[in-house]
């Protein structure tokens, strides 16, 4: 008697065991499943079409100059973070990545990296292409990024390749624009400015402040980009082949 309770407490504690490591294995399995599948929605990155293409990205502000201010958090922060994610995009597609800043304290808080420092280093680099990096402020309505260029058809057709992505990704009609910047005017290589939403608008300002909208925004930006650099690098032979007109259609 003494023996079988002994051994049926044993089954029941076993049981409660399976159960509860059931329950932790069901639950880890459905937070892996979620998050895989957000991922998922990003496609994979094949080949290194941008292999031999420098691009340099230039996140706006940091150090002493704060940027433009949102409630709970300032322009420089998300110009570096989304600035960071975008260069994970164009090296997994083979580029070379120059920053002009590249970490929260690489610029000391006591010093403004100014623009025509910039500039300077920018210009020294040789690149193919520059994209800058800022946050709109406005009123509290406005809404959605827009990609800013100064002049040259190089610099518009980047600016639109890149824009037209952002459209598609935000349902946006927000066009391209000129802007008279000075990281911009005094690039020698085709450069824009991308001002990736309005931190003065608090729903947007949380989304800017969002891991998994970072990936995304900065995906469309990328393919934006890719677009722009691979334009006449196709090898002679794919010039004469039938598009994939399955791959035309969103
Ligand atoms: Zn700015």
């Amino acid at each position: 008697m003494f023996h079988r309770r002994a051994h049926l407490s044993k089954i029941l504690g076993t049981l409660a065991l399976t159960l509860l490591v059931g329950s932790f294995l069901l639950v880890s399995t459905v937070q892996s499943e979620s998050s895989s599948n957000r991922n998922a929605q990003l496609p994979p990155i094949a080949g290194d079409l941008l292999r031999g293409r420098t691009v340099i990205i230039d996140p706006g502000h940091g150090g002493w100059d704060p940027g433009a201010r949102g409630k709970n958090v300032i322009e420089a922060t998300i110009n570096l973070e989304v600035a960071l994610k975008l260069r994970t995009w164009l090296k997994m597609a083979g580029a070379r990545v120059l920053m002009t800043w590249n970490h929260p304290r690489a610029i000391p808080a006591t010093r403004k990296y100014r623009v025509y420092e910039r500039s300077h280093w920018i210009n020294a680099q040789h690149a193919d292409v520059l994209i800058d990096i800022h946050c709109n402020s406005g009123p509290a309505a406005f809404k959605n990024p827009q990609t800013f260029f100064w002049e040259g058809s190089a610099s518009f057709h980047l600016a639109h390749d890149v824009q037209e992505e952002l459209q598609f990704f935000t349902h946006s009609h927000r066009d391209v624009k000129r802007i008279n910047q000075y990281v911009l005017k005094h690039a020698h290589i085709p450069a824009i400015n991308v001002e990736i939403g309005y931190v003065t608008n608090p729903h947007e300002e949380r989304l800017l402040m969002t891991s998994a909208y970072q990936d995304e925004l900065t995906w469309y930006i990328f393919v934006g980009m890719e677009r722009w650099l691979v334009k006449g690098r196709w090898p002679p032979g794919m010039l004469d082949a039938p598009p994939p007109t399955d791959l035309l259609v969103r």
